[in-house]
């Protein structure tokens, strides 16, 4: 490790300054010179053609929405998705919209509906037009949804099929070979909208037949095949209850709430660019049919992000918690939005990250230096300085006495932060006896190594000359304690300071005033740069060493820091008060949020 900070910069990193135009903002600039979107209505809620064309014209420029599935917490990968949507409505005079796609009734949870409010709000967003607007839920729109489907049904655009699921695996064909019309397929309208009101009334058994849009079987998409629209599911819906026993597929589902809501640009990661013309064909047939106010939605897909050395998956996440390898979904290790926030992330940092990795339309990794970088200029434009001593140990100033005078305390003093003299200046100790890194001692010292050994002389950062005299050793032969005097009149800051040369400058901790803290020393919960790629076993890769937990002797002002609160600990890092364990005035709990620079794998 250098001794010497690297060099810190007086610019406020800004999200906004690291923008750059993608394809997604192109195409907005153009439907905004084109006036596409210009004649919408907005009823003030979404709804159906009728309800929009009873409202205003719309006062968002343009819709955009963040549609998660509220089956876990969200990640570093969720929150591309929302600095960009909700980044494109606020940069275009646009709304953006929070809707929870709660259409799956089995795997909702409240603790995660809760948990993604609370990520959204946290990363700077709001949403849906007004402040502490409720997030629109797609179970709101099963009553549409189900008119939906009868009026494809009436125009011969769907019917029941009653083949086992099997079946229709098999009739479905694949890339070379067209599929097979169902026996089911020639029903008429009338036997159709009969059998799926069976459906609906709980007539049938769960997965005995479903209803499919009626396209085309031998399409070279094979989601144009005939799709499945709506399945029979006896499940108690945490929004509906018992009130439905069949619910839409995703794929049918997703082009309607984007619709009812308005939504003008439904952005969505690449692979649902193959439900693109499924989207486009249904959107059409209800709009034509009057139910959907006109022009739909269009959708865009972008490169979801992966990132190095970091698994972008709920259910893979998930493993890692109900596996124990993490301490929860907020472990400071994990990529999950809270994980992060606890590891010390700010929002500001993750916005400056959405925004300097970009939108493209293919896939690639991202390296997860990317990541750290932001952290680390954010912090250290932000963060007030203090000295925490790792791994102490004990360095006593022989001659302090004779020098300084029996039992005095030195005051000592060092700006907040080095770039915002406004923030005014810290104070702490220096006395006979100071905490320092055992690392900075070395009875024999090695090639370049200017700290303490016998005879060498270095500055207490802030305080005054020293010069080593040897050390005291355990039974083990290892130093117990760094010996040293004092060089009279050399005071960082006093006109003697600079009467002795010295190549090193260290930090230190008094003694008398030092705090124990807890300090969690945080590292890649991976070895392997891409955990899961190819279907590999990510537990294999887990890094032994992703934590380490170490007593540090802190600067006293460290003990009244506020949970959450973030410092530089000069030469070491970026650490965080942390937001769980932390207790101000009790225990002191720091992680580390991100070093001082790079130095992984180093
Ligand atoms: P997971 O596979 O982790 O469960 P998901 O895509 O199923 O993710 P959703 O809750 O359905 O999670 O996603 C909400 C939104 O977040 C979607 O629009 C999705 O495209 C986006 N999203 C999810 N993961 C990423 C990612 N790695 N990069 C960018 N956007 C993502
Ligand atoms: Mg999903």
């Amino acid at each position: 490790m250098s001794l010497q900070n690297p060099a810190s910069t007086t610019a406020k990193p800004d999200a906004a300054d690291a923008k750059t135009s993608n394809f997604l903002r192109q195409i907005i600039e153009h439907d905004l010179a084109a006036g596409t979107y210009a004649q919408r209505r907005w009823g003030g809620s979404p709804g159906d053609a009728a309800h929009h064309a009873t409202g205003v014209p719309d006062p968002a420029k343009i819709r955009t929405r963040f549609p998660p599935e509220p089956n876990g917490y969200l990640h570093i990968g969720h929150a591309k998705s929302i600095c960009l949507n909700f980044g494109l409505a606020r940069d275009y005079g646009g709304v953006c919209h929070l809707r929870f796609d709660d259409t799956n009734p089995e795997k909702e949870d409240t603790e995660y509906v809760n948990s993604i409010i609370d990520a959204v709000k946290w990363l700077g967003f709001g949403w849906n037009g007004a402040p502490d607007a409720p997030p629109y839920q797609a179970s709101d729109y099963f009553a549409f949804m189900y008119r939906a489907a009868e009026h494809l049904i009436d125009t011969g655009h769907a019917y029941v099929d009653e083949q086992t699921a099997e079946q229709m695996r098999l009739s479905r064909g694949d890339f070379g070979k067209p599929g097979v019309d169902s026996p089911f397929r020639a029903r008429t309208p009338a036997e159709n909208l009969a059998r799926f009101r069976e459906m609906r009334d709980g007539l049938h058994e769960d997965g005995s037949m479903v209803l499919r849009a009626k396209i085309d079987m031998a399409h070279p998409n094979i989601n144009l095949r005939d799709p499945a629209i709506y399945r029979i599911r006896r499940a108690t819906h945490h929004n509906t209850g018992d009130t439905w026993c069949i619910y839409p597929m995703y794929t049918f589902a997703h082009p309607i709430e984007d619709a009812l809501e308005q939504i003008t640009h439904s952005i969505c990661t690449l692979e649902f660019e193959d439900q693109r013309p499924f989207y486009d064909w249904l959107l059409a047939q209800l709009c034509q049919g009057g139910l959907l106010g006109a022009p739909p939605p269009h959708q865009y897909e972008f490169a979801r992000l992966n990132l190095t050395y970091v698994i972008t998956s709920k259910r893979k996440l998930a493993q890692l918690v109900y596996d124990h390898k993490v301490s929860g979904w907020d472990d400071p290790r994990m990529p999950t939005i809270v994980g992060l926030r606890r590891r010390g992330y700010t929002a500001q940092s993750l916005q400056l990250f959405a925004e300097r990795i970009g939108v493209t339309k293919s896939d690639s990794w991202i390296d997860y230096a990317t990541l750290e970088g932001c952290l680390r200029e954010t912090l250290d434009y932000s963060a007030p300085r203090a000295m925490a001593v790792l791994d102490p140990i004990k360095l006593v100033l022989t001659n302090w006495d004779e020098v300084m005078g029996a039992g005095m305390l030195d005051d000592c003093s060092a700006p907040v932060h080095p770039h915002h003299p406004e923030l005014g200046q810290r104070h702490f100790k220096m006395g006979h006896e100071v905490w320092i890194e055992r690392g900075d001692y070395e009875e024999t010292p090695p090639k370049g190594f200017f700290r303490l050994f016998p005879g060498n002389k270095v500055r207490l950062k802030y305080g005054h000359v020293i010069e080593c005299t040897g050390a005291i050793k355990d039974e083990a032969g290892n130093p117990s304690t760094v010996l040293a005097r004092l060089l009279p009149d050399t005071k960082s800051g006093t006109p003697g300071s600079d009467s002795v040369k010295v190549k090193g400058v260290i930090t230190w901790v008094g003694v008398a005033e030092a705090t124990p803290a807890e300090v969690r020393l945080y590292d890649r919960l991976f070895t392997d740069p891409q955990p899961d790629a190819g279907g590999k076993d990510f537990i294999e890769s887990l890094n032994p060493s992703s934590l380490k937990v170490v007593t540090a002797m802190v600067e006293p002002s460290l003990a009244s820091a506020q949970p959450d609160q973030k410092f530089q600990f000069e030469r070491h890092g970026y650490f965080t008060a942390d937001r769980v364990d932390h207790v101000p005035g009790q225990r002191a709990v720091f992680n580390l949020a991100v070093g001082l620079r790079d130095g992984w794998g180093k």
